[in-house]
């Protein structure tokens, strides 16, 4: 199965292309964690993405078309795949077409989800993150331990640094101008389900699992 998880940021994305992942044995590809880890691992990607990612732009298509063709080779990927942050474009929405093509492969389906703006804030700046094991925190719904601590893996527990009122801002715009139009594309490709991504982890999950699980 291969499935591509649409939405602004904040809407939870990750969290449940993560849920997905364990539930069908396929792996989430994430161009945002991929991004950071480069950051982190101070290579020539990292350094060039670094100056977009700070200031909520988009790194440049044929980069990222770049990155997510590398990734799709490999093995962990033959029996499908999740695809959380991209594409973000019509242009990467169109070269992923093309390159499963290649290979006779096809999107099965957008994961569409809908959060109001108000409430993409209030999650955006209240996000945590372990920086060992990448485990989200909340501070509002899922708090971490006053040590700021992960009681996971004992790593340290920060914020990412584009989820700051500035940036938020700036990724909004960004998302509302470049990303949004991919919802009518893939309802043209009839691929897009969307779902509704006000409510509990579980109450959302539950929904996108009874859809996948009837197809
Ligand atoms: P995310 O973790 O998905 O919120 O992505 C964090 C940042 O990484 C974005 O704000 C972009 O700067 C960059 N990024 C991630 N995926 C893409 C993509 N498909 N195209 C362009 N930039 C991306």
């Amino acid at each position: 199965m291969i499935l591509i998880l649409l939405g602004a940021p904040g809407t939870g994305k990750g969290t449940q292309a993560k849920l997905i992942s364990e539930v069908f044995k396929i792996p989430t590809i994430s161009t945002g964690e991929m991004l950071r880890t480069a950051i982190e691992e101070k290579t020539p990607l990292g350094s060039r993405a670094k100056s977009f990612m700070d200031k909520g732009e988009l790194v440049p298509d044929a980069v990222m078309i770049d990155l997510i063709s590398e990734r799709l080779k490999r093995n962990d990927c033959g029996n499908g795949f999740i695809l959380d942050g991209f594409p973000r474009t019509v242009a990467q929405a169109k070269a992923l077409d093309l390159l499963l093509q290649s290979s006779n492969h096809k999107i099965d389906y957008a994961i569409g989800l809908d959060l109001a703006e108000k409430k993409i804030i209030e999650r955006l700046t209240s996000r945590r993150l372990c920086k060992e094991c990448r485990k989200d925190y909340n501070m509002i719904t899922d708090p971490p331990p006053k040590n700021n601590r992960c009681p996971v893996c004992g790593g340290e527990i920060i914020q990412r640094s584009d989820d700051t009122a500035e940036t938020i801002s700036k990724r909004l715009s960004v998302y509302e101008e470049k990303t949004k139009p991919l919802k009518q594309y893939y309802l043209d490709n009839r691929k897009l389900k969307l779902f509704d991504a006000d409510g509990t982890v579980e109450e959302i999950s539950k929904n996108i699992l009874k859809f996948l699980s009837n197809k």
